[in-house]
């Protein structure tokens, strides 16, 4: 399948026509109820401190472990846009992904276009993951990225029917497309910026091989690595919001 980021389509909507639904109090995991992740859940304000989201598409990717201990020896959080499918051949990832207070979010079972594919087949696609992640971590995600990051108003549409709003980026790695630990490194810094939100994948890698540097960069930049829905708090989304929102949109 093609990992080829293309661009967002540019469709004006106004706001949606939402059927009420309640604020997303808190859209993290509930990761267990141990004393231990209860301890390491500790709250970051992004609106008091410097906040950024690495978050990585497509997995868990077969270098998620080495990924989840470089994590953990920083103390950074992050956010993984699961594949169904994945789920499903490497569930302990999945797993050890919740119980270290990273957060989860849906990115479909396949990885189809959902701006091309039936509104019965995006839901498939959306329920399917729902359940394989609820399956492999006894949680179930709470945010949305579709695939590629194309969306529409009937996605968003069925997002908001499925509860979650989507999330996207507000800059690459371009991690898929250089496969370069140095490439990497630059891109990502280079885009770094308060409140960014960066696209990465934990398939490729480079990109695992990268973060050492990169999350030792950024946190003496004064950096908290947090997860997206620390950074999404102030939005007060709603199902079926969009954000960042793209050019041109109107949640
Ligand atoms: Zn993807």
């Amino acid at each position: 399948m093609s990992r080829q980021r293309a661009s967002l389509l540019a469709i004006a909507i106004v706001t949606l026509a939402l059927t009420p639904a309640p604020a997303l109090a808190d859209p993290t995991p509930q990761a267990g109820k141990t004393a231990k992740t209860a301890k390491r859940a500790k709250t970051v304000d992004c609106e008091q401190v410097k906040c950024i989201a690495l978050t990585f598409d497509d997995g868990p990717g077969k270098y998620a472990g080495t990924l989840l201990d470089t994590l953990k020896k920083y103390d950074a959080k992050a956010t993984f846009f699961l594949e169904g499918q994945y789920v499903k051949s490497r569930p302990s990832y999945v797993k050890r992904m919740a119980k270290e207070g990273h957060e989860l979010g849906n990115h479909s079972y396949t990885h189809p276009n959902f701006t091309t594919i039936e509104p019965a087949a995006i839901r498939s696609e959306i329920k399917k993951t729902q359940d394989a992640v609820k399956k492999a971590a006894g949680v179930e995600p709470k945010i949305l990225r579709p695939p590629y990051g194309l969306t529409d108003l009937q996605v968003t549409e069925i997002a908001a029917e499925a509860g979650m709003p989507i999330i996207l980026w507000t800059a690459g790695s371009r991690d898929w497309d250089t496969k370069n630990v140095d490439a990497i490194k630059k891109q990502t810094l280079a885009v770094a910026q308060p409140d960014g939100i960066i696209l990465m994948h934990d398939w490729v890698k480079q990109t695992v091989d990268a973060m050492p540097s990169i999350v030792k960069t950024l946190q003496g930049r004064g950096y908290h690595l947090v997860k997206v829905s620390d950074i999404a708090k102030k939005e007060n989304l709603q199902p079926g919001d969009v954000f960042p929102l793209p050019e041109g949109w109107q949640n």
